[in-house]
Parts: C-alpha cells; structure tokens; sequence
C-alpha cells in the first residue's frame, strides 16, 4: 500500500473526490480502486497503477483459528512486521502493532530485542497494520471493526516519537477510522522523553510502563535501558504525568519464574505502587529465551498480595499464549 501520490493524483479532481477517496479507503476499507465505482474508470485505473493498495502480508496459519490472529507484513523494502488481533468476547477487537522493524532495547526476556534494531516505521506503515485488520474484519462479514489500538509490538514507540503519535492521530480522526483516543495505549520501557511529550498532547492515550522489577538492580539485568532510565527517575516522570493528566497510568510486569515473582518482590512493588492512579497489571510470560514462566498459583498469590496491600491488580488474559504472540516471535521463526 503506498499513497504517497494520492493528493497530487487527486490535485485537478474536483473536491468532494477527495472526501470519497477517504471514506473508500479508510472507512469502507477497500483492497482495489476498482471497488469504488463512483470514481470515473480512468481515475481508478490511474490510482490503481500509481496508489497500491494491496497489502502484503502473511496470516500465520497455526493462529488462524484462534482468538488471536497474527500476521507478518512486508513492507516496501522487504523488511517485515508483526501485528495481531486480538478478539475479545464480547467482539471487541484490539490490534497490537508494532512502530518499529526490530528494537534496539535488548530485553533480555523478549523476542523482538534478539534481531537488533533495523529501522523506525512511517507512520503510514504504522497506520496500514491496522487497515489490514480492518479488511480482514470486514471480510469475515461479521459486521465488526477494529475498536482499540495497543502500541505494543516491536519496536520502542517513543523512540520513533514523531511517527507513533503521527499515526496515532490519524487513527484517531473522525473522517478515517476515528478510534477514540481512550481506545488506544502505549506501552515504553520507560523513555521519559516520551512520557514528557505524551502528557502534552491533547489525546487522552493511555500510558503503559513496563516495569518488570522492583529495584533497579534486577531490572538493568533484564533490560539493558534501565542503565539509562533509573526507576526514580521514571517515577517523577510519571507522577508529573498524572498531576498534568489526570489519567491512571499501568505498570507492566512479566510475571518469570525465580526472576521476578517471589513474595518478597511483590512486597518490594506494593512501596513502588501505593499512588493513586497507579494500577499493575500482570503479564504471565510468553517463554521465548532462557526465562520460564511463573505458573498459575504463583501469579494468583503475588496478585493477592499486592491486593491485600492495596494495590490496584489485574492479571492480563494470556491472549498471547497460544499464538506466540510475545512480540517478535513470528518473525524470529520465518528468519
Ligand atoms: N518497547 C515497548 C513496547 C513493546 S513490548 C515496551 O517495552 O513496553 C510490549 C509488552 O510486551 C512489554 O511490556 C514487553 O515487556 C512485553 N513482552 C515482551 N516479551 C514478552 C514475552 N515473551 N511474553 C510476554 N510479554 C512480553
């Protein structure tokens, strides 16, 4: 999909053309211009030849039947992309999409880091996993669409600021797909840059951190970027987010056997967490290199005591699980 050329194409077109053009390809989410056939012929051939829309991209066949579906996009240059659906119960659907190719982070625990960083995505490469699924969707005839966007797939999105927010905004914009900014979050590592730029903007997205320790000491082991963002000043980064937002803010923490899920690590995160407007979500680990996950009793008991300490708690549905959907992980095997 490439519509770079779109408004010089369109440029000696009459104006309502444009309000149909958008509303063909981001509203009714069509595959060819020849769909739209209340554009005169030679201007779908000319648009056809000169603004692909297809989309390359690959379903990964062993999650085509599951609640979560992931593909892998190629892009222009060949390099590829992971994104997944995630079908909620109640016939939501949630897209996690990735903002960049790899990720120069290096967690130890994730998949994406093994690859190292390639290169930030445009915001339209950002924005086209979303219309895939959203064709996808329309497709299966079921009258549903896409209702939540998670920045969440590989890549760090604050640091390819510009492009993510850029994307998100157009998501956003009632005369596109117009998913409403609360629809949508954005999970970081802890780049307090982006924190800091996200708390000015007009959106209400939702902000994740992933945390996974509760001292610094164990997280710069497990995520090199801790040597540069230390938990404190995360924090104040954080709490100055709040008192300027107003909005709650998740801690993200991978739940990994003999790494992270003792009591006595949960009792260290309930001192990081008592603040208003501070929630942890618990993430049960997607195995992919040399951690393993911690099991159900152990999530239910270090859930319980961060309750008991008046935490606010919730365990993430392992939607993930049965796709390998921890970030990176399709790409890692079709390499
Ligand atoms: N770079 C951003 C966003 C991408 S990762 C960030 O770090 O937040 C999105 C979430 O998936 C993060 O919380 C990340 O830690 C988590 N994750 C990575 N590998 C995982 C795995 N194998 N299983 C479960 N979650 C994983």
């Amino acid at each position: 999909m490439n519509l770079s050329k779109l408004s010089s194409l369109l440029q000696a077109e009459p104006k309502y053309r444009f309000v149909q053009v958008n509303k063909a390809v981001w509203q009714d989410f069509i595959s060819s211009w020849q769909e739209v056939s209340s554009l005169p012929k030679n201007l779908r051939e000319k648009l056809d030849a000169e603004c692909p829309l297809a989309i390359t991209a690959e379903i990964d066949k062993n999650t085509s039947k599951n609640k979560s579906v992931k593909a892998l996009i190629t892009l222009a240059d060949g390099e590829s992309i992971e994104t997944v659906l995630i079908r909620q119960k109640d016939k939501r659907n949630t897209v996690c999409v990735s903002s960049q190719v790899g990720c120069a982070l290096a967690c130890e625990f994730c998949a994406t880091g093994t690859f190292g960083f390639r290169r930030n995505l445009k915001a339209e490469e950002i924005v086209e996993q979303v219309i895939f699924w959203s064709r996808y969707l329309k497709a299966e005839k079921k009258n549903e669409k896409v209702d939540n966007i998670v920045f969440m797939g590989m890549g760090e999105p604050f640091l390819n600021y510009n492009e993510f927010i850029k994307a998100a905004k157009f998501l956003n914009n009632p005369e596109t797909l117009n998913i409403g900014a609360r629809r949508m979050s954005v999970s970081t590592a802890g780049i307090t840059e982006g924190i800091k730029k996200l708390a000015g903007e007009k959106m209400q997205i939702n902000l994740a951190i992933s945390l996974h320790a509760s001292n610094d000491n164990l997280r710069r082991d497990i995520m090199p970027i801790a040597q540069k963002y230390n938990l404190h000043e995360i924090f104040k980064t954080v709490d100055n987010y709040i008192t300027k937002t107003g909005r709650r803010v998740m801690f993200e923490y991978l739940m990994m056997k003999d790494v992270n899920d003792s009591d006595k690590d949960a009792l260290e995160l309930v001192k990081l967490m008592k603040k208003p407007l501070y929630m942890v979500n618990l993430i049960p680990y997607n195995p992919t290199g040399r951690f393993r996950a911690s099991n159900r009793e152990r999530i239910e008991k270090f859930k319980k005591i961060l309750e008991e300490n008046g935490v606010a708690v919730t365990v993430r549905l392992s939607f993930g699980a049965d796709i390998s959907a921890a970030c990176g992980q399709l790409r890692g095997r079709k390499k």
